[in-house]
């Protein structure tokens, strides 16, 4: 079958990092990938000293890491320098705080320079970075900062009194609070000024050694049951950030890096701040929301040249047309890339339209750590594809068994994306769960939940997820945290929550509710339920809409078939019911 494909173009700038697929993958090895970095000068490695120091040590200094543009106008910039010392001067004050080496530390904060500086500083002192996406509501950012024990938290003042002090009593191991924003007088009680302590904080840090399992990283994510996992990564890591950086965002010394994610969520972290920094780059920063008008200035003034984004924000540009894009000069940008969720082939050929150049998709997760398949620079594109695998990983289609694990080798046979464990980025653990964890891994595969195909070439095309997680505007969401949300609300008896198809966020939350008897189905409740959980889980994961019914579908074992509900919203065929005990109808 001949695919519809955009052929590789010409670059600017000359040839990509990775120059041909084959050779690339014919010659790669983790080791020598390793040995692209430096390791810390007494042994071990670590992620700052990687990101950083080792860039000062080798007389680079002087050269810009991080251009923060404030939303009001504010423009603040990092040398590699600047960045080695404020990240010491945050590791000092955790020290003079009694913060341990791997204690955690939570962030909870939008795009601020604070962020970034806490970040490499709690890399150095040995502790574990936890970052929380700031739009969470309450519960969930107690839920994660509860599972993941945390000591320290680094905020701001609004985001603290909003999210944290509700329940600020509850969790007395949080010993440390730290507010970006506030000073003196302004600050609440138990709180510490962040200025402050970095103020009071020497110079000069020795990097607490750590060694390459150490744990550096712990990345929230979502469950279709439960609590949400924390996804543990060590400091081996940054090898793969680094590579994959390189080969998959062809990101270069001379780069001007702007990856828009939230620094809450994987992404924000793997190459919103450690694989620009690794491999030398400038990283952007713009603290405004999304708004595309701004964007396209902010990559005409900036002088972008790779540029990392999401299909919902690709989406919500090509509403706009490709002469919003023509107004602005754009000739730097030389690479762009999307992930997070399905990047429509409409929106390739659209950015080949608009921008002269197409988005190159690739795909990861949480615990991948990294890039695992991608579009690369020198490789012809199929839009809608999300690539191939990146050199060193293999991938797979395979059909799950009653415990066993078959590869489907037939060309386009729909199966679950597997992966050869291996990696340096690889999940290491759930946090305290490891039997969670073990049952990710079965016939020396690791088992992705993704739905995906492998075309003759060796393209991977993305088909669905397995499990009943939902992709909204690129944010994963567990179906179990927003059904126990509404459950708390003293007229649901019972709740169901899908993801309903939406042309701009990939999916939608929607919930079917059934209410507990003396309650009547009527608009005030509606919006009092929409209300709470709101309320309780944040605008970015409370449902949009909800449904009211008089039952909600079960199987035998009383689960709710949330699948059915799925098929039914959307008109598609019901599958088998042979399960089903009680219905809706
Ligand atoms: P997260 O762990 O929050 O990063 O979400 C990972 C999930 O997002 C994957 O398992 C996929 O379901 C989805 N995803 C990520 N990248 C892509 C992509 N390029 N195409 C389709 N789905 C994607």
């Amino acid at each position: 079958m001949a695919w519809p494909t955009l052929h590789k173009q010409a670059q600017s700038g000359g040839d990509p990092n990775l120059a041909s697929y084959d050779e690339a993958c014919a010659s790669f090895s983790w080791d020598n990938a390793r040995a692209e970095l430096d390791g810390l000068p007494g042994g071990g490695l670590n992620i700052a000293f990687e990101a950083v120091d080792r860039h000062v040590r080798r007389g680079h200094g002087d050269r810009l890491a991080l251009r923060w543009l404030g939303k009001d106008g504010t423009v603040r910039d990092f040398s590699y320098r600047d960045l080695m010392l404020l990240s010491n001067r945050f590791a000092n004050a955790l020290r003079d705080l009694g913060v341990a080496k791997g204690e955690r530390v939570f962030l909870l904060a939008g795009r601020i320079p604070e962020l970034y500086v806490a970040a490499l500083g709690t890399w150095k002192a040995g502790c574990v970075l936890s970052p929380l996406f700031s739009a969470f509501g309450p519960e969930p950012v107690r839920m994660r900062m509860a599972l993941g024990d945390a000591r320290v938290l680094v905020t701001t003042e609004a985001l603290y009194r909003k999210k944290v002090l509700p329940w600020r009593d509850q969790m007395p191991q949080l010993r440390h609070v730290l507010l970006a924003d506030a000073e003196g007088d302004a600050l609440p009680v138990r709180t510490l000024s962040l200025d402050h302590a970095l103020r009071q904080a020497g110079n000069d840090f020795a990097i607490v050694p750590t060694a390459a399992g150490d744990m550096a990283l712990l990345h929230f994510t979502s469950g279709t049951t439960g609590r949400p996992k924390g996804a543990v990564h060590v400091h081996e890591a940054v090898v793969a950030h680094h590579v994959t950086g390189r080969l998959a965002l062809d990101i270069r010394p001379d780069d001007r890096v702007w990856c828009t994610a939230d620094p809450g969520w994987v992404t924000g972290t793997s190459y919103g701040i450690i694989a620009p920094l690794t491999n030398g780059a400038t990283l952007l920063v713009d603290e405004q929301e999304f708004d595309a008008e701004h964007w396209y200035r902010v990559l005409q003034d900036q002088c972008v040249t790779v540029w990392y984004t999401a299909p919902t924000a690709i989406r919500l540009m090509m509403k706009l047309g490709a002469d919003a894009v023509w107004k602005y000069d754009l000739r730097h940008l030389r690479f762009m890339a999307s992930v997070g969720e399905p990047l429509n082939p409409e929106a390739v050929m659209w950015s080949q339209e608009a921008f002269g150049r197409p988005f190159h998709d690739n795909w990861w997760q949480t615990e991948t750590g990294g890039i695992m398949i991608a579009n690369f620079a020198a490789m012809d594109i199929r839009p809608g594809s999300m690539g191939r695998p990146v050199p060193g990983i293999e991938a797979a289609i395979v059909s799950r068994g009653a415990g066993d694990v078959t590869p489907l080798d037939t060309p386009m046979a729909v199966g679950e994306l597997a992966l050869r464990p291996g990696w340096p980025s690889m999940f290491r653990g759930y946090l305290n769960e490891d039997e969670r964890y073990q049952k990710c891994f079965a016939g020396g595969w690791y088992l992705t939940g993704d739905l995906a195909m492998r075309d003759a070439d060796g393209y991977f095309w993305f088909v669905g997820r397995a499990d009943d997680m939902i992709k909204s505007a690129g944010h994963l969401i567990g179906p179990f945290e927003v059904e126990s949300a509404l459950m708390e609300h003293p007229a649901v008896a019972e709740a169901a929550v899908i993801g309903k198809p939406d042309a701009i966020m990939g999916e939608a939350v929607k919930a079917f509710v059934a209410l507990k008897p003396g309650f009547s189905a009527d608009e005030p409740l509606r919006k009092d339920i929409l209300g709470h959980a709101r309320k309780r889980l944040g605008a970015a994961v409370a449902p949009r809409e909800i449904d009211f019914r008089a039952n909600l579908p079960k199987t035998r074992s009383g689960k709710i078939m949330r699948r059915l509900l799925k098929a039914r919203e959307l008109g598609l065929p019901e599958g088998d019911l042979s399960t089903l005990e009680s219905d809706e109808k």
